[in-house]
């Protein structure tokens, strides 16, 4: 299986610090027997999807796209926390010899080349 490559956090990062600040929530309102959804500021002082063209049919929808203003910055957080334990971790490892064919250097390649990616390494 190819290996994916480390994402990007900072163009998330950044549509998440030029969006509406949070959190949001999910809004129902009843239109007669039709129900639609919008999305405004925790504080009700703005709507972030307004309008009858915006309004969200589905309140799953509208729930996801509310907590995705304070989830994706917690994730992209927990992502960064992770990447620093695993930097952490592969600058704990002993240097191998990169000509070495011995199980310790071997091992010890492959688990530095197993952490890269998780460390973010090789991004741009
Ligand atoms: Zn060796």
């Amino acid at each position: 299986m190819p290996e994916q490559s480390p994402l990007a956090l900072e163009p998330i990062r950044a549509r998440a610090e030029a969006a509406t600040p949070g959190p949001w929530m999910a809004w129902r309102e009843y239109h007669g027997p039709v129900t639609a959804w919008r999305i405004c500021t925790h504080d009700g002082n703005r709507e972030v999807v307004a309008g009858d063209e915006g309004a969200i049919e589905s309140g799953d929808d509208a729930e996801f796209i509310a907590h995705a203003r304070s989830d994706v910055p917690a994730l992209v957080g927990e992502v960064e926390r992770l990447r620093g334990r695993m930097r952490e971790a592969r600058a704990l490892l002993p240097a191998a010899d990169p000509n070495c064919v011995c199980c310790w250097c071997l091992a010890t390649r492959r688990i530095g080349e197993a952490i890269a990616p998780a460390a973010g390494e090789g991004l741009a």
